[in-house]
């Protein structure tokens, strides 16, 4: 049996508004000036990088701390499955395959985020990002990688599996197909349609 794997952030579920309460809060805790402009435009990387825009060398694990404390908290409240998303998961477990959820995100912030979301994963891998995305992509021997970011489809082609692309991110549809996007869906509501017409192909 199968994996198809799925982001999380911005892919299955729309995290920004917990993402950007979260961020408001640690600079105000902090006193540290973030541009939540800039923090959106790369949404999907690790916190340890994005921190590292805004914080010192020192002060950066401490800042991550911060963030997650404030993000386990918000994220129940503003957390939300994107369209679709209960549907592509179901259509997956409907063909007899199984989901695997891969995410840059740590696995304090992963849980209360699928709650809130009312999703489920059948494997989760947390705290991976680009190339290490990759590597997991190839031992799941995934179907398919479905992702909002431009990295999400250079990691689906470098495991050499399908790279999925959904603009419901922060990223265009033509930025994910210069990734090397397959195809890019609108959003996950295109999904079972073509996933069912791959397994008829
Ligand atoms: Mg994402």
């Amino acid at each position: 049996m199968g994996f198809v794997g799925f982001d999380l952030d911005m892919t299955l579920i729309d995290s920004r508004p917990a993402i950007m309460a979260a961020f408001a809060e640690l600079a105000r805790e902090t006193g540290t000036e973030i541009d939540l402009a800039a923090v959106d435009s790369r949404l999907g990387i690790k916190l340890e990088d994005e921190v590292a825009y805004w914080f010192p060398a020192a002060e950066q694990a401490a800042a991550a701390t911060g963030y997650r404390r404030h993000y386990v908290r918000l994220a129940a409240e503003h957390t939300s499955a994107l369209p679709g998303a209960q549907e592509a998961l179901a259509a997956v477990r409907a063909a007899g395959e199984r989901v695997v959820i891969i995410t840059a995100k740590h696995p304090v912030s992963v849980e209360p985020s699928l709650r809130a979301a009312g999703l489920t994963a059948d494997e989760v891998v947390t705290h991976v990002h680009g190339p290490e995305k990759a590597a997991v992509l190839r031992r799941f021997a995934a179907t398919a990688y479905v992702g909002d970011s431009p990295p999400d489809m250079a990691a689906a082609v470098a495991a050499g599996t399908r790279a999925v692309g959904v603009s419901t991110g922060s990223f265009s549809e033509r930025e994910l197909y210069e990734a090397g996007a397959g195809v890019v869906l609108g959003s996950l509501t295109g999904f079972p349609s073509w996933y069912r017409a791959l397994a008829t192909a």
